[in-house]
């Protein structure tokens, strides 16, 4: 994993590898915990697979740092939301950038 951490505003979330064996048994091929604010991730993912795992912890981790109740913001809302947020998390992890063209190579 090219990707030890991802940063958002003033937080850090820790990357770190899910076992095939914690991810089987939790029916998934990752995890945000916010009290820890780790991302685990299951290895030997294909890489589209990796990406889309990857971009939906970083969300989960966008939503527990952000006072915002997204389920009151509407479609509109939502969008601005996650671009806004989106954006300022590839503003401040060039290396995202890296593990996404990676992932998207042909
Ligand atoms: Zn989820």
């Amino acid at each position: 994993m090219i990707l030890k951490e991802i940063k958002y505003r003033n937080y850090k979330a820790k990357v770190v590898k899910l076992t095939r064996k914690q991810a089987s048994s939790g029916n998934m091929y990752g995890c945000y915990y916010p009290g820890t604010q780790i991302i685990a991730i299951q290895e030997k993912l294909p890489r589209l697979t990796l990406l889309d795992t990857m971009l939906h912890e970083i969300g989960h981790f966008i939503a527990d740092k952000s006072s915002i109740r997204l389920k009151n913001l509407g479609e509109e809302g939502t969008v601005n939301f996650v671009a806004s947020e989106f954006t300022k998390v590839f503003l401040q992890n060039p290396k995202l950038i890296s593990f996404i063209k990676k992932c998207t190579r042909k």
